[in-house]
C-alpha cells in the first residue's frame, strides 16, 4: 500500500546579503583605514571575502567570480560548519540552530516565502 508524506513547514529566520554589515548580527566595528579614514569594519557573521579563504574556488581576484559574475572584492565570507565560504551579493543567510547556511537567492525562492506576522 503507497504512503504519501508530506514534508512538515517550519519556519527559518533569513537575510539576504548584499553589502558587509547586512546581517543584523553583523554588527561591524568602526575601523580606521591607513590613510586615517574611518571606515566600517568587517561584519560579525559575514566578513570581508579575501584572497585564499575558501580553497573550493581557485579565486583570482583579477577575474569576477565564477558564480555570479561580479567583483571578488565586493563578496563576504562566512563560516558553515568550519568552512569559509564565499557570500555573493543577494545571497540568503539562513539561520540553522547555531550555525548559518549560504543559499543563493534562486535556491531560496524556490524554497521559502516570506511569512507575514
Ligand atoms: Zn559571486
Amino acid at each position: 500500500m503507497r504512503k504519501l508524506y508530506r514534508e512538515k513547514l517550519r519556519v527559518i529566520e533569513a537575510y539576504q546579503w548584499f553589502k558587509n554589515g547586512d546581517h543584523p548580527l553583523d554588527s561591524p566595528d568602526i575601523a580606521t583605514d591607513p590613510s586615517g579614514v574611518k571606515i566600517m569594519g568587517e561584519g560579525k557573521i559575514v566578513g570581508f571575502y579575501k584572497e585564499g579563504d575558501n580553497n573550493h574556488y581557485n579565486d583570482d581576484f583579477s577575474k569576477p567570480c565564477s558564480v555570479c559574475n561580479k567583483s571578488l572584492k565586493i563578496h563576504g565570507s562566512i563560516e558553515e560548519q568550519g568552512v569559509k565560504l564565499r557570500v555573493c551579493p543577494g545571497s540568503w543567510i539562513v539561520t540553522n540552530k547555531d550555525s548559518y547556511k549560504v543559499m543563493s537567492n534562486d535556491q531560496f525562492i524556490e524554497q521559502f516565502e516570506l511569512v507575514e506576522e
